[in-house]
């Protein structure tokens, strides 16, 4: 595959744990199995939810994994961006303003939603009905996850979206701007959520740690690396010990 462009989009939110950094983990395996590029995008646009120190730990758990960036990128340095494209949505009727903020107007004329899906080759579909007009821009300047998160992977070429499949409820709403920017979307690849041993998400609630909290305890970062590039894919066989080199070497997302 050719030019494959990843990207990992965290919220500032909190210090991510191990199940956030398992996608980091994929997205770079995956970028660097194709020779392709690996991407940071820091999506602080929720400005009241940003916590303060959240983007250094970010920061710090990639560096020490070496998972480096080959370009980062944050959101609320690219607010221009967001408003022009909402006033294009606007100027084409694909939206409206209301109560000072964009909302886009979902189009009655589209019955479905559908995406193939790279984990499982599966497909999914969604009644465009049951999605209801959405706010693009906030009253604040600052455009919602569901605009940006268009925009930018658009604007940055992003080949393959590979995210939490927490999002999957999402991509529908990205498919309908797709559409109305007259943009080809990218290929979604959504993972499965990693469990805590209550089978709920994992959380504070049920133990969550992050990578910093193993690396104080004294574990090391290929442990770490081998551990959740098992969490949700298997080469086949019953090998559990690998190096990364090897884990990249054959890791494959279908
Ligand atoms: N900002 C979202 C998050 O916190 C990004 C989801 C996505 O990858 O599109 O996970």
């Amino acid at each position: 595959m050719n030019n494959i462009r990843v990207r990992i989009a965290p919220s500032p939110t909190g210090i991510p744990h191990i199940g956030n950094t398992r996608t980091a983990l994929f997205n770079f395996l995956f970028a660097r199995h194709n020779g392709g590029k690996f991407i940071l995008r820091i999506e602080d646009t929720d400005r009241q939810r940003v916590v303060e120190g959240a983007k250094e730990a970010i920061r710090e758990i990639l560096n020490w994994l070496g998972l480096i960036p080959d370009e980062t990128y944050i959101q609320s340095e690219r607010l221009n961006l967001y408003k022009k494209a909402s006033q294009v949505l606007l100027k084409h009727n694909f939206a409206r303003e209301d109560e000072g903020a964009i909302r886009f107007i979902v189009p009655k004329d589209i019955q479905s939603l559908d995406w193939t899906d790279a984990v499982g080759n599966k497909k999914i579909s969604f009644k465009t009905e049951e999605i209801e007009d959405f706010v693009i821009l906030k009253s604040d300047g600052f455009p919602t996850y569901h605009l940006a998160s268009v925009v930018d992977d658009h604007e940055m070429s992003i080949t393959h979206v590979i995210r939490g499949d927490e999002w999957i409820s999402s991509t529908p709403k990205h498919l309908l701007l797709y559409k109305a920017f007259g943009w080809e979307h990218p290929v979604f690849a959504h993972l499965p959520v990693v469990l805590g041993p209550d089978k709920t998400k994992l959380s504070k609630r049920n133990g969550a740690k992050s990578v910093l909290d193993f690396r104080k305890e004294g574990y090391l970062k290929e442990a770490l690396i081998n551990f959740m590039a098992l969490l949700g894919w298997n080469p086949g066989g019953d090998k559990e010990i690998m190096d990364i080199p090897e884990i990249i070497s054959i890791f494959d997302l279908s």
